[in-house]
């Protein structure tokens, strides 16, 4: 059952997600040669906490941290450790911030410095995927159509559609009904509706779409060891379209 937020839950998640979007803002001028990701793990924890809400991740299955911090070859759910981020890396930040008891979730992977035109190619198109899937999303349409639309975008641009891990229904739980993969046919799967919110999420890869877990239970890594871009949004669905409630 996906679930049709009233207006007064709308107006928690639009806050939930202007928060969530204005952590990434905070966080982008200390993504630097230098800085540790636990690092950046506090300054989230201490942004969201000054906005009254709480990290959606903390706790969540026992995750340890505020934000997952997944570098080059991580595909999600890094862990935040006394690792020091290089000229030329990407890290992908997924933050979430719960407030009043609603969610907002959204992944952005930045450049370390100056990256190299193979990485700078992934961080484009993985972003553009994004906003494909996005625009397929109206009140009435299946959630086969927007993993169509990112699935689409990302083989013509030759990169890996990671299939283990899709994007989510949102609302008091960070993960709702309905699954929503980032791989699809047209006119199948669950249909959405005005007042549904859901996260958008491509992860798309430069080499193979294969992944697999480290032995810390979390860290999802690429089989060929290529990097990984991760773009999310949380959005609510509107009769002719979308809003974007974690924008930047
Ligand atoms: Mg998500
Ligand atoms: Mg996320």
């Amino acid at each position: 059952m996906i679930s049709i937020k009233t207006n007064d839950e709308i107006e928690c998640l639009r806050i939930a997600g202007e928060i969530t979007g204005s952590t990434h803002n905070y966080l982008k001028p200390y993504i630097k040669p230098g800085i540790t990701t636990k690092e950046l793990d506090k300054l989230a924890e201490e942004y969201i906490l000054s906005r009254g809400a709480t990290p959606s991740f903390k706790g969540y299955d026992g995750f340890p941290a505020t934000i997952c911090a997944s570098i080059n070859n991580e595909v999600v759910h890094g862990i935040p450790s006394n690792r020091t981020l290089k000229e030329g890396d990407i890290i992908s930040l997924d933050i979430g911030a719960c407030y009043k008891g609603y969610h907002g979730d959204s992944a952005w992977t930045y450049p370390v410095g100056e990256i190299d035109d193979k990485k700078k190619y992934l961080l484009e198109h993985t972003e553009k995927s994004l906003f494909k899937g996005l625009d397929a999303i109206h009140d009435g349409c299946h959630v086969g159509d927007i993993g169509y639309a990112v699935e689409k975008y990302a083989r013509e641009h030759n990169l890996g559609v990671v299939r283990e891990l899709v994007g989510h229904g949102v609302g008091t739980d960070v993960h709702e009904e309905p699954d929503v993969p980032n791989y699809g046919a047209r006119h199948t799967g669950p249909v959405l509706k005005e007042g549904m919110v859901i996260a958008v999420e491509p992860m798309l890869n430069l080499g193979t779409r294969k992944v697999y877990m480290l032995e810390d239970g979390w860290t999802i890594i690429t089989a060929d060891d290529k990097p990984s871009a991760h773009f999310e949004h949380t959005v609510l669905v509107t009769k002719d379209g979308y809003e974007i409630l974690t924008r930047r």
